[in-house]
């Protein structure tokens, strides 16, 4: 199927749209007489932390490739079209094989090679202090080490694309310039660097914060203290757990205010994103509850978050509805936004040029959108039934 025609109001300003792709590029978007019955139309979303899917988790070796083609197809369900597979604090020889199992994925299915725009890898180099540090294991993070970075590199051929660390080791600068230098994208995370430390990663090419403010201490200094001197950081891109629960809608907000176009959303799913309730083994977190809410806590201890398992829909949805974001901006935020942090070719949104991935969505009475179809360079991959 060469040429595509898809009809809808546009998610900017519900102007009604043929937009045609050909060859799954955008070629023309022609307006249309007003027609409220048509669906929604708004560019695919974009993830750039999932540590898994559906009982697929990128952290359990070995990784079955059929499995990423898997969480490729059950993501569009959700209207994501471009992910970024993330893989944790492991050991040194488990970490080259996950990279190498979703390298070869990208290789084998045309549909993972276009939907997964590479790898995040999250970790070891981070901080080892409780806090900071999460649930990453604390004998396996170390300093950045950059032969050992090439060796996952070249079992990855080349798909880590983004990288997230903590600048306080020494040697940092250095590597972040050779990542940098690489076209990797450097993030940092999980760390408790001081103002100088951070400051110097960025001069030194750093670009992104991880999920900021999770992973960190539970008590701070009021100032200063990593997540302000993150924040002043104006080339910092802000990645943002949306899940309502990792945090509290104020310091979203607040986020979102100081960081403007450079905030975003993440899911930071783990392998119990998508799956009923119930009682769950992590091997990492151990026992589990995910609730009917879709929260995920330790069964032991409910207060305590195990990670997240709602997609990166729910997070538009929830700053549409706290009406912290128009739903232009919200879609945004988790779409052309993260997109443009990596410079991918999503980052131009329904526009002549770009790719087409779309999300066409309907809308109930609180304005929370709901995804009716997906489309992935200019291919229906998805339809609700
Ligand atoms: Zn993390």
């Amino acid at each position: 199927m060469d040429k595509v025609c898809l009809r809808g109001r546009d998610y900017r300003d519900l102007a009604a749209v043929e937009i045609h792709a050909e060859h799954g590029v955008i070629c023309q978007i022609r307006p249309l007489p007003q027609d409220d019955a048509l669906p929604i139309i708004a560019p695919g979303l974009v993830d750039l932390q999932i540590n898994g899917f559906a009982g697929v988790d990128f952290n359990h070796y070995p990784i079955n490739e059929e499995s990423v083609l898997a969480v490729t197809r059950r993501l569009w369900q959700e209207g994501v079209t471009t992910f970024l597979p993330t893989v944790i604090t492991n050991n040194d020889d488990d970490t080259e094989q996950m990279v190498r199992g979703i390298a070869n994925a990208r290789r084998r299915f045309a549909a993972v090679g276009y939907g997964v725009a590479g790898i995040h890898l999250e970790g070891p180099f981070i901080s080892a202090e409780d806090g900071p540090r999460g649930a990453h294991d604390r004998t396996l993070v170390k300093a950045p080490d950059w032969s050992l970075f090439q060796r996952w590199q070249k079992a990855a051929r080349g798909d880590i694309r983004l990288l997230t660390l903590a600048p306080e080791w020494p040697g940092s600068a250095a590597f972040i310039r050779n990542c940098v230098q690489e076209g990797v994208t450097v993030s940092l995370g999980h760390t408790g660097a001081d103002a100088a430390q951070i400051a110097a990663a960025v001069e030194a090419g750093a670009s992104m914060s991880t999920h900021l403010g999770n992973g960190a201490h539970l008590l701070l200094p009021r100032h200063p203290n990593y997540i302000w001197e993150q924040l002043a950081q104006d080339k910092l891109w802000c990645a943002m757990i949306g899940d309502g629960e990792h945090l509290p809608m104020s310091v979203l907000k607040v986020f979102m205010r100081v960081k403007r176009q450079r905030a975003f959303l993440v899911s930071d799913t783990t392998s119990l994103a998508g799956m009923p309730p119930g009682r769950y083994q992590l091997h990492i977190g151990g026992d589990v509850v995910l609730s009917e809410q879709g929260r995920l806590s330790l069964a032991d201890n409910p207060g305590l978050l195990a990670g997240s398992a709602r997609s990166l829909l729910y997070g538009v949805n929830a700053l549409i509805t706290a009406g912290m974001a128009s739903r232009h901006e919200a879609w945004d935020m988790a779409s052309v936004r993260p997109a443009a942090m990596l410079d991918l070719p999503a980052k131009g949104g329904l526009a002549v040029g770009s790719p087409l991935d779309a999300a066409l969505l309907g809308e109930n009475g609180t304005g929370e959108l709901k995804v009716l179809s997906t489309y992935a360079q200019g291919e229906c991959v998805w339809r609700e039934q």
